[in-house]
C-alpha cells in the first residue's frame, strides 16, 4: 500500500530527492566514496555548501549584504544565538505558539522582552499588534508558521523596527521582503531536507552591535568569516537540502510552489469546512497551509479514534494532531504531492458516507 506521509517534521521528501540521497550514499560524485565519509575540506563537498548557499540565495531572492549559512544545532539553539548576537537592550516577541514562547525564555535571559500573546486562547489566533510596536525595539521576532497550533501569518510584519523570522515551518512556500529582516532561521527537517542542518540567513552589518561576550561557536561572524565551514557542518543533510532546493528550481521556484501550497490548503480546509464530521481547531484568517490541524466536530466527537485508525489502516501515516490540540494535524509540506491531500478528502468523505 502507498503510504501519504503527513508527519509535521521530520516529514516527507520528494522521490527524486531521497533517490539522489541514496545514490550519494553509494557513490559521491564519481569519488568512489560515499558522502557519508568524505571530508567536509575535499572540493566536492566545498563546491556543494557553496552550490547549497547559492541555490538558496537565488530561489528566495537574497540581496546582497545578507548571508547563508547552514549550521547545526536545530532552530532551538538559534532561539539563544539571535538575542545572544543581536539582543542589546529591548526586543519584541510575538508569542503565538509553542516553539515562540521557548525562543522568547531564552531571549529573557539577554535583555528586556515585551510580548504579544494568545497563549490565553490556546494559540487559536494569530497576534499582530503591528501597530504598537515600540519603535526602539531592537528587533521583532515572530514564528510565520506555528507548526503545532496550524497557525501562520503570510506576510512581512510592517513595523518600524528590524524583524527576526522563525521560519523552519513555512520557508520556501512565498517570497520574502528582505529588506525587513536582520535574521530568518529554521531547521531544515521540513521544507529543506532531512534532520540535522539549520539554515541562517542574517543581515552582515546586523552583526557586532552588542557588548557581551559572545562564545566563538555562538558568534555568527565566526561562521561568516568562514563560509560557514568553521567546523565539520552537517554533510550529509546539506547535500540532501541541495537536491531539495534543486528540485524547487526545476518546478519553478517559490512562485510556483506557493500556489501549489495554496491549492492544496485549499483542498483539504474546503473538505473540513464541507464535511459535517468534522472542524477546523483555529481563526479561519490565520490557518496554517503548512499544518492543517482539525479535530471531529463536537457531535462526533467519539468518532476520533475510529477516523485516526480507519485512516492510518489506509496509508495515511504521522498525522496525529499534537497532544496539546488532540485530533489531527496533516502537514502539507512542498514534497505532499496534490494526489495525498486528494486521497485524503476522498478518504474523508468515504468515513462520512459510513456515518
Ligand atoms: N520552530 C518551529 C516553528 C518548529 O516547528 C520547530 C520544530 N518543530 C522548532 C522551532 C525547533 O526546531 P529544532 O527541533 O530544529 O530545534
Amino acid at each position: 500500500m502507498k503510504k501519504y506521509n503527513f508527519s509535521a517534521g521530520p516529514s516527507i521528501l520528494d522521490e527524486s530527492v531521497i533517490k539522489n540521497a541514496a545514490s550519494a550514499v553509494l557513490d559521491y560524485e564519481g569519488t568512489g566514496l560515499s558522502i557519508l565519509e568524505v571530508s567536509h575540506r575535499g572540493k566536492e563537498f566545498v563546491a556543494t555548501m557553496e552550490e547549497a548557499r547559492q541555490t538558496m540565495r537565488e530561489l528566495l531572492h537574497i540581496p546582497e549584504g545578507y548571508e547563508v549559512l547552514f549550521l547545526g544545532g536545530g532552530a532551538s539553539l538559534q532561539f539563544t544565538q539571535v538575542a545572544m548576537n543581536l539582543l542589546k537592550n529591548k526586543a519584541v516577541y510575538i508569542n503565538s505558539g509553542t516553539w515562540a514562547a521557548k525562543a522568547m525564555k531564552e531571549a529573557k535571559l539577554f535583555g528586556e522582552v515585551v510580548e504579544f500573546s494568545s497563549k490565553d486562547d490556546n494559540y487559536i489566533w494569530y497576534p499582530k499588534p503591528w501597530n504598537e510596536i515600540p519603535e526602539d525595539a531592537d528587533y521583532l521576532h515572530f514564528t510565520s508558521n506555528n507548526t503545532v497550533y496550524g497557525t501562520q501569518y503570510r506576510q512581512d510584519p510592517d513595523v518600524k523596527c528590524r524583524l527576526v523570522g522563525d521560519m523552519s515551518s513555512d520557508i520556501f512556500t512565498r517570497e520574502i521582503d528582505f529588506s525587513k529582516y536582520d535574521l530568518i532561521y529554521g531547521g531544515a527537517q521540513k521544507n529543506i531536507g532531512p534532520a540535522g542542518a539549520t539554515f541562517v540567513i542574517v543581515r552582515r552589518d546586523a552583526l557586532g552591535h552588542v557588548d557581551r561576550p559572545l562564545p566563538t561557536m555562538l558568534d555568527y561572524r565566526t561562521h561568516v568569516e568562514k563560509d560557514s565551514m568553521f567546523n565539520t557542518p552537517p554533510v550529509f543533510p546539506i547535500y540532501v537540502a541541495l537536491q531539495t532546493m534543486k528540485w524547487y528550481k526545476e518546478l519553478g521556484g517559490v512562485k510556483v510552489l506557493e500556489k501549489i501550497c495554496t491549492e492544496k490548503a485549499d483542498m483539504l480546509y474546503n473538505e473540513i469546512d464541507r464535511n459535517k464530521l468534522f472542524r477546523g481547531t483555529v481563526n479561519e484568517e490565520d490557518r496554517s497551509m503548512m499544518n492543517v490541524c482539525f479535530v471531529m466536530a463536537d457531535e462526533y466527537k467519539e468518532l476520533n479514534d475510529e477516523f485516526f485508525k480507519f485512516a492510518t489502516e489506509r496509508g495515511i501515516t504521522s498525522f496525529k494532531g499534537h497532544r496539546t490540540v488532540g485530533g489531527f494535524r496533516a502537514s502539507l509540506y512542498n514534497a505532499m504531492p496534490k494526489e495525498g491531500v486528494q486521497y485524503l478528502v476522498d478518504l474523508m468523505k468515504e468515513f462520512e458516507r459510513s456515518h
